[in-house]
């Protein structure tokens, strides 16, 4: 295909942004610092306009994928993935899910009866809606407490299925896993098997459940755990 026919092609997509925005007073989990940014520029610089600052950015915050390395000692980190792992077509499986609730076997395998079977090599994003509940601090506090997981069970079976990468606009954790366990379903049966985990999508309403194309590029952070990315979608133009 030339790059004439490329560019033809791409012109039926339209690109929907599933990132959070980075932000002053975004939530952020208990464990991790705040998100700053700190301008620094100053009159040394002097003239012509020049601006910039400093972020403090957690690897975790906002929208990232998630390493092995972020579970697992010794295991990859995330510049030490190729490329390629990071994008490709994509499912979306819209499963709504309230407060403390979990996207079961069940919710997976009847959505595989409507839009069928899930294969080795999807890009998995589970739609909970609990993405429209993000706002900024002190009113987004409920955003990271009591997010709708995935159960064991269901992790297991999309884990099994040898999927690309998951992602998720709630948690990946199953709600209320067993407390001080140090087992987190949820990072076991995907981290361990290196399929990259994606928190913090959000706008997934936009995107279909079959037909897309999902891309988001980690910064190539050595050592990384994770990283923030700019997830997006080309979704085909009705
Ligand atoms: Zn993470």
């Amino acid at each position: 295909m030339s790059l004439e026919e490329l560019l033809g092609v791409i012109k039926n997509f339209e690109v929907v942004d599933l990132s959070l925005p980075y932000v002053e007073r975004m939530p952020v989990w208990r464990t991790e610092p705040p998100y700053h940014r700190i301008p620094t520029e100053g009159p040394e610089l002097g003239k012509p306009y020049f601006r910039s600052a400093l972020l403090f950015l957690h690897e975790h915050h906002g929208t990232h994928v998630d390493a092995p390395l972020h579970y697992h000692k010794g295991k990859k980190s995330i510049e030490e993935f190729p490329l390629d792992k990071f994008f490709g077509p994509c499912l979306v499986l819209k499963v709504e899910k309230k407060e403390g609730e979990n996207v079961t076997i069940d919710d997976v395998k009847k959505w595989e009866e409507k839009f069928g079977e899930i294969k080795e090599g999807d890009i998995v994003l589970v739609n909970t809606g609990w993405y429209k509940r993000w706002k900024l601090l002190p009113e987004g506090k409920g955003y990271l407490i009591n997010m709708p997981g995935i159960t064991e069970e269901a992790a297991e079976y999309l884990a099994n299925k040898k999927i690309k990468m998951i992602g998720v606009d709630g948690s990946i954790e199953t709600y209320k896993p067993v407390s001080g366990s140090g087992y987190y379903p949820g990072h076991e049966a995907f981290l361990t098997r290196d399929i990259i985990i994606i928190e913090g999508l959000t706008n997934l309403d936009e995107v279909p459940p079959r037909g897309s194309f999902f891309l988001g590029l980690p910064l190539k952070i050595r050592g990384g755990t994770g990283s923030p990315i700019r997830a997006v979608a080309l979704v085909p133009k009705k």
